[in-house]
């Protein structure tokens, strides 16, 4: 069984603080927390290059322009991640 080991920031979070990552809105402590769980997680890295691919058709991030469908396929996605990583 593999154990994982204590993250600090869970993917959890690493969603809810992806805006303020991309728009630099993180304190320097937590931008470096935030960028370590990416290193060591697949799912994040590729969650974050899909908000910077919403970014580059949007021309600016606003997930509130997310349709609530996209929203859902996002939290899906993650469920399903979680679930394998598991
Ligand atoms: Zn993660």
């Amino acid at each position: 069984m593999r154990v994982l080991r204590h993250r600090d920031l869970v993917c959890q979070q690493v969603v809810e603080l992806v805006t303020d990552y991309l728009e630099g809105a993180l304190s320097r402590a937590v931008r470096r927390r935030f960028e370590a769980h990416l290193a060591d997680c697949p799912h994040c890295t590729e969650y974050l290059a899909q908000m910077r691919a919403t970014i580059s058709l949007t021309g600016r991030l606003a997930p509130e322009d997310l349709t609530p469908q996209q929203q859902d396929e996002f939290v899906e996605l993650y469920r399903r991640w979680r679930s394998e990583a598991v």
